[in-house]
């Protein structure tokens, strides 16, 4: 027992409570809330957010915290306490690092740029973006300067955007990421040819016949339950883009999204946002509403949707024993359809220029540019004014696309608009981690032959048990070596992508 540890409890408990109370803001914003509630809700995020901030930076907090970070203190804590202490020190280094002056600013200028970007990405009009961008980036260059420590710290041109990554995974650095590229480029985009030059041996026309969306939404509501989504610990709504967020282990809550002129689109949303809610359902009872009770890091969360999505929901095994009922909910449309042509229809690979469409194979390449278009602007060798320009060039150059419009270019995605920059690696990255942990877990389970019985509660408990119980105990290199034994490996990535490829599409 720690005594110094319990009078920090009750300021953690009500940072908790708060987390919890914005979360679920932030869904019902996205799913019910009526259209004219924004502003008001504003207000309310507004002194929410507020006292969040201020029930972790304080001085009581401050004291208490260096104290339990005292060697003589510290190894009185039990290991879930560690962590604890370990992870308020990282949130309080990144939000007592910024004066609360520039922080306000900071948000008020991502709320404004946010709505300039949509506007500018519908239009086509980068130049009325481009100012908004460029402060932005000014101040996430800021921001993470305050974050600088030694002066060889201050010395490495790198590190600006390695704190911004670490925010999102805090096990990885330029330096690997640099390595994983480096290797997704060489060994993929000869693959990625290979595998466009045969395209026309895949027929998906099917999909794009009219799909009733009640009928869709019965179909994917047993689908979630079918990979362990607990309906008694959430709940699924629909929104523009499906996510999923959750207030503790207990309510998890997620989204879909539904067309009437595509099938595939939500099922492989709801498989995928299932692995996000399963992590979270898993996470521990004594964990959960604590610093350290929510996926470890953006990376391995990424790792389990993308699992569950493309290693498990892709694959002909997984299917068999329930593509009869697809087929009975959509008897019309899917009367020619055997399995197998399902099957290669849900991997079609086809280089495009939009990241969210892309396949499990081209997916890596659009993380590729954005990664190396980061970097570039956090090590000032471009300019935001340049990045259109860049954009294109690597466009072309990785996977052949000739774009002419920004809209569908560099203006794609939301991330850029409200700061989120060392985000986008964690997409790949989880994708590279769910192969090497599937590789590992077919040494430990008759891993087709679960998926063929219809057997998913196997797959859950061995990631639950060995991953998702732990939640931020352990991070992402700690949790591979501890299950495979060895720490992030890409190379199981590449492995698997042209084994399933090659298989897919009779390469030799
Ligand atoms: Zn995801």
């Amino acid at each position: 027992m720690s005594e110094l540890f319990d009078q920090l409890t009750p300021m953690l408990d009500r940072s908790a409570a708060l987390t919890a109370a914005l979360a679920l803001f932030e869904w019902d914003a996205e799913t019910l809330a009526p259209e004219q509630a924004s502003d008001n809700t504003g207000k309310i995020i507004g002194i929410l957010s507020d006292d969040y901030f201020r029930s972790l930076i304080n001085p009581e907090v401050k004291l208490l915290l260096r104290k339990l970070e005292e060697p003589d203190n510290n190894k009185q804590l039990t290991l879930e306490q560690k962590a604890v202490v370990r992870e308020l020190r990282r949130t309080y280094d990144q939000l007592a690092s910024i004066p609360g002056r520039e922080y306000s600013e900071f948000c008020e200028l991502a709320n404004k740029s946010s709505s300039v970007w949509a506007k500018a990405r519908k239009n086509d009009d980068f130049k009325s973006f481009e100012p908004y961008l460029e402060k932005i980036v000014e101040y996430k260059k800021k921001f993470a300067g305050y974050r600088l420590k030694s002066q060889e710290q201050k010395d490495d041109p790198d590190a600006i955007y390695n704190i911004l990554l670490s925010d999102f995974e805090p096990s990885l650095s330029t330096k690997e990421l640099d390595e994983f590229f480096e290797l997704i480029k060489e060994e993929l985009v000869p693959l990625i040819k290979q595998v466009a030059d045969k395209q026309d041996e895949i027929d998906d026309k099917f999909n794009t016949q009219t799909f009733d969306v009640q009928k869709q939404k019965e179909f994917n509501e047993f689908l979630a339950n079918y990979v362990g989504f607990e309906k008694e610990k959430g709940v699924i709504a629909e929104s523009a883009h499906p996510f999923t967020t959750n207030l503790h282990n207990k309510d998890v809550r997620m989204t879909n999204h539904y067309y009437e002129n595509n099938l595939i689109t939500a099922l492989f949303s709801t498989i995928h946002e299932s692995g996000h809610a399963i992590y979270e359902m898993q996470i521990r009872d004594d964990l959960t509403l604590t610093l350290i009770g929510t996926g470890t890091s953006m990376a391995v969360h990424e790792s389990q949707s993308r699992f569950y999505e493309n290693i498990v929901g892709k694959s002909k095994e997984f299917w068999k024993p329930i593509y009869s009922q697809l087929v009975d909910t959509f008897p019309e449309q899917l009367k020619d359809v055997d399995l197998d042509k399902f099957v290669k229809a849900i991997n079609k690979s086809i280089p495009g220029y939009i990241r969210t469409d892309a396949d499990e194979l081209t997916y890596p390449m659009h993380i590729l540019i954005r990664y190396e278009l980061e970097k570039a602007l956090f090590k000032d060798e471009i300019t935001v004014k340049e990045l259109p320009k860049e954009w294109k060039k690597k466009y072309m150059e990785y996977l052949g696309m000739k774009e002419d419009t920004d809209t569908k270019g560099v203006l794609q995605d939301t991330h850029w608009s409200s700061g989120d920059f060392g985000y986008f690696p964690t997409y790949a990255i989880g994708s590279a981690v769910a192969a090497q942990l599937y590789y590992f877990m077919k040494t430990q389970m008759e891993f087709d032959k679960l998926l063929e019985d219809g057997n998913l509660d196997q797959i859950k408990k061995y990631l639950g048990e060995h991953i998702h119980q732990y939640g931020m105990i352990y991070n992402m290199n700690e949790l591979l070596e501890s299950v495979t034994g060895e720490k992030f490996n890409p190379s199981y990535y590449i492995k698997y992508l042209k084994e399933k490829y090659g298989k897919l599409y009779g390469l030799d």
